[in-house]
């Protein structure tokens, strides 16, 4: 499930990729660019503009303007769940790849090299990640949130 966040949801974007979901959140444009790409990608369309949703078929309203809510509401309408936390750049949505301490010493502190053998980068953004404190607290959110389990 490939998904697409109008510009009006950049934080939303930024979650649903830590979830491991592909989302795309394309610069601000004209609606039926966005349409074009929904339909081309065969991505579904997330957005609070309710004359958008209803011109797309696959298309879920988004009615919150509240994080945990809108994150609620996707994962309702669309049964999603925490599919691999740390697979996806948040920034740009590219595959991260598996990266040995040596690849990262010029870009992470040493104190987390001492504490953390795993880490990912992101090929696109150059983005170094590791499931320190703020991996925890963002999957503690998520959980705390009791979104549908993974089958
Ligand atoms: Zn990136």
């Amino acid at each position: 499930m490939k998904l697409l966040c109008d510009h009006m949801l950049g934080s939303l974007a930024r979650w649903l990729r830590f979830m491991g979901y592909d989302t795309a959140y394309p610069e601000p444009g004209r609606d039926r660019t966005l349409i074009e790409r929904v339909r081309s990608e065969d991505r579904i369309l997330l957005t609070r503009d309710k004359e958008l949703a209803a011109r797309v078929t696959d298309a879920v309203r988004i009615r919150s303007d509240i994080l945990d809510d809108q994150i609620r509401e996707v994962a309702a309408a669309l049964s999603l769940h925490l599919v691999s936390p740390l697979s996806r750049c948040s920034l740009c949505n590219e595959i991260l790849v598996s990266a040995s301490t040596e690849d990262v010493k010029d870009s992470v502190p040493e104190g987390v090299r001492s504490r953390h053998r795993a880490f990912w980068r992101c090929p696109s953004c150059g983005r170094v990640y590791w499931r320190g404190t703020h991996w925890d607290k963002m999957v503690a959110r998520l959980n705390e949130l009791e979104l549908p389990r993974a089958p």
